[in-house]
């Protein structure tokens, strides 16, 4: 029940993006949208270029499975700027950007709290990227791995059927980290990425999960990322990970936030 009342709370996927006019209109926006997805300036932490790296969810976003380069996608991206108040121009500018990655960070957990011991469980090893980490690294908020194992499975299911394998796809790479554990990260490599640094990080709570969905397991580098923008278990997650109660971080492919109640 907890599922599905989940699901049934009223998010922008369910909203009418549809009936904004002829997609004819919209061939124009389409090809400056064609050039934006990978000119766009816009700052994120550094300076940044273009969207292409955020297509998957872009497409989740507005309901849509068109192209960014379409007219189609372009009539969706009018859509969601009508709902938002925004010029109603089909481009994914930068003010259109910002109001969707708004959109996407209030999804996230909010605010962050340090997890109590007692909700939090040490999980099998197995469920781990890596075979060989510390025990003390293995913590997940309990309701969190829940939801997590049922996810799993159904994307191991989806994914071996889709592709005539069986095993794994999803693995985790990163839990429950302790305030202490990531001082202890910072000091060590005062230059990780930024999260890897957060003084109030998701990861707290026990219900952020690092989930391998290929290339480097943690990287930010625009060529890591659009490796893992494009594997089959990352793509898995954008279409379905809301229904297990999972919110991603949409500038980090591997990083999942668990906000169900
Ligand atoms: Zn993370």
């Amino acid at each position: 029940m907890v599922i599905l009342s989940f699901v049934g709370a009223v998010g922008l996927a369910q909203m009418p993006f549809g009936a904004t006019g002829n997609s004819a209109d919209f061939t124009k926006a389409a090809k400056t949208n064609s050039i934006l997805k990978n000119t766009l300036r816009w700052k994120w932490g550094k300076q940044q270029k273009g969207w292409y790296l955020y297509v998957p969810l872009l497409q989740k976003t507005l309901a849509t499975e068109a192209g960014p380069d379409s007219a189609e996608f372009a009539e969706k991206v009018a859509g969601y700027q009508r709902i938002k108040g925004l010029r109603r121009s089909g481009v994914l500018n930068q003010t259109t950007l910002f109001s969707i990655i708004k959109h996407w960070q209030s999804k996230r957990i909010r605010p962050i709290y340090e997890a109590k011991e007692s909700a939090l469980l040490t999980a099998p090893i197995t469920n781990f990227y890596d075979p060989t980490r510390d025990l003390e690294l293995l913590k997940v908020d309990r309701t969190a791995f829940d939801a997590y194992k049922r996810m799993i499975d159904d994307a191991d299911k989806a994914l071996n059927e889709k592709n005539g394998e069986s095993g794994p796809y999803l693995s985790i790479i990163s839990s429950y980290r302790s305030p202490a554990y990531q001082a202890s990260l910072r000091k060590k490599d005062p230059k990780a990425n930024r999260a890897q640094l957060a003084y109030r990080s998701p990861h707290f709570t026990g219900r952020a999960l690092d989930i391998y969905v290929g290339g480097e397991p943690v990287t930010t580098k625009d060529e890591n990322r659009a490796i893992q923008v494009k594997t089959q278990a990352y793509l898995w997650l954008v279409e379905n990970a809301d229904k297990y109660g999972f919110e991603p971080y949409f500038y980090e492919p591997w990083h999942w936030e668990y906000v169900a109640p």
